[in-house]
């Protein structure tokens, strides 16, 4: 289950106040456009695309609050090609994916797959632990007629 902007942005402001902190309008308007990008966006591009909406944002303002929104988990973090750390939407009530990437041009595609979810538990579990979080990122070579492999 997907929670709409306002669920989750409440989630931000009920973290936000118990830090004693606030929704600024301009870290909400971070969220907003951050909430309605289809995910894996870098701090350079979301930048850009609030800059689009409000001028004064700075690169620093949209950093700091990139990096706040991963101490609170609301956010999942993954570097997969270029090295730039790439943010989409996270939190408990969000149901999980993993990430293929094509080796060729970067894109990344999302799945679910319980059985692969059943397995880590299971591993995690004979060596003594519970699984708490887990990120894995397959890399892949598209085949002739997916993604970039066009004929
Ligand atoms: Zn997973
Ligand atoms: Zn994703
Ligand atoms: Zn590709």
């Amino acid at each position: 289950m997907t929670q709409t902007f306002e669920q989750w942005c409440g989630d931000l402001e009920a973290r936000l106040s118990r830090n004693q902190q606030r929704l600024t309008p301009q870290r909400r308007l971070i969220a907003r456009v951050l909430h309605g990008h289809d995910g894996h966006v870098n701090v350079d591009d979301l930048h850009q695309l609030v800059r689009r909406k409000d001028k004064s944002v700075g690169y620093a303002t949209v950093y700091r609050m990139l990096k706040l929104l991963e101490d609170y988990e609301l956010v999942q973090t993954n570097t997969f090609v270029d090295g730039t750390a790439r943010y989409e939407i996270a939190s408990k009530h969000h149901s999980h994916h993993d990430h293929l990437v094509c080796k060729e041009c970067g894109t990344v595609v999302e799945f679910e797959n319980e059985e692969i979810e059943r397995l880590q538990e299971l591993v995690a579990a004979q060596l003594g632990f519970d699984l708490v979080d887990h990120k894995m990122v397959l890399y892949g070579r598209p085949k002739l007629g997916t993604c970039c492999a066009k004929h």
